[in-house]
């Protein structure tokens, strides 16, 4: 009984972490998260399985019957990473946890950071994430790509926060979650929506770890389609497009006009090129900044996200 009522004074924490085609990695995940369920918590952990083709739905299963703690949610089919999350975010709500917790399941994700996590949680930050403070043993590659993508992606959107290497492995207090929830974004880039959605935020940097067992599950196709929606989905990108162009033609008149006033030669027919060139852009980047208003208001994202307030109180005293 005693016991009982402790447990119901304790903040339960979930544990979110997608999967597909993980059978070999599930185990040694296991075997390591366990050791950091510090008991003063109510833990939950919930393995989202995103249409795996091997036998990580059953493996699931099994460690779900074993250990009343594990909780498993599977989709139809591939749906990829950023459904997996939100869909375990979604059912993290949906059990009355206080916080959740998202990592990948191949512990590059080191379940050794949410002693640390869990610290900056009680200390008052909503939002803690983990960033790799280099990319020592990476592919040399990809983290080359990486680290353009951040630094274009941070100057474009004017999203610092987020700039190099911030990775999905983060604690949200539930204010976040039901924050994130409430974007719609069917497109959804995860990290883009965690700078929108605003909070006090916390970095933890760590170094890079390799792949416990199985290989990647991101082609470079994929990771390439990724970025740019990030880009497209948080910055008015392709606006400036047109608008660009429309800049050089009009200074190519300029030049034109400039050039045939002293030359006492006009070329009209290279000044009308010109002319009608920019009309055209302009025209464009107004039909660019039409089709983003329309399409802010299609995504229906809300006009402004509470983190405190004491109106509820009047109605509370009344
Ligand atoms: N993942 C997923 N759906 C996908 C691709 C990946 O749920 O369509 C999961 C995967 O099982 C892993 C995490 O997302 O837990 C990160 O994937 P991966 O390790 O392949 O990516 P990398 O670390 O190479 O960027
Ligand atoms: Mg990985």
């Amino acid at each position: 009984m005693y016991i009982e009522r402790e447990k119901k004074r304790m903040k339960k924490i979930t544990i979110i972490v997608p999967c597909y085609n993980e059978e070999e990695t599930i185990p040694y995940f296991y075997d390591e998260i366990v050791k950091y369920l510090d008991s003063n918590y109510d833990w939950h952990i919930i393995l989202v399985n995103d249409g795996s083709k091997d036998k990580t739905l059953e493996i699931m299963k099994e460690y779900a019957e074993k250990d009343k703690r594990m909780l498993y949610l599977s989709f139809s089919r591939n749906f990829g990473k950023e459904a997996a999350m939100y869909a375990g975010l979604e059912a993290s709500m949906k059990i009355k946890s206080d916080a959740a917790i998202i990592m990948d399941v191949d512990l590059q994700d080191p379940p050794s950071l949410i002693p640390e996590m869990l610290k900056a949680y009680e200390e008052g930050y909503q939002h803690i994430y983990a960033k790799h403070k280099n990319r020592k043993g990476a592919n040399p590659f990809k983290a080359m790509c990486s680290l353009a993508f951040y630094k274009v992606y941070a100057f474009i959107t004017k999203d610092k926060q987020m700039a190099k290497g911030a990775r999905d492995f983060c604690l949200l207090d539930k204010k976040v979650v039901e924050a994130f929830l409430k974007i719609k974004d069917y497109e959804r880039f995860t990290k883009g929506i965690y700078h929108y959605v605003g909070f006090k935020k916390k970095c933890i940097e760590f170094d890079y770890v390799e792949r416990v067992a199985g290989t990647t599950k991101w082609s470079f196709k994929k990771l390439f389609h990724y970025a740019l929606l990030g880009i497209r989905e948080f910055s008015r990108f392709y606006e400036y497009i047109p608008k660009i162009f429309a800049w050089l033609t009009f200074f190519l008149l300029g030049f034109d006009v400039i050039y045939g006033i002293v030359k006492h030669n006009m070329n009209w027919s290279a000044i009308r090129l010109d002319a009608f060139m920019l009309l055209l852009f302009i025209t464009l980047f107004y039909i660019c900044r039409l089709i983003y208003e329309v399409r802010n208001q299609v995504q229906n994202r809300p006009i402004y996200i509470e983190d405190e307030s004491n109106v509820d109180e009047v109605n509370e005293a009344e």
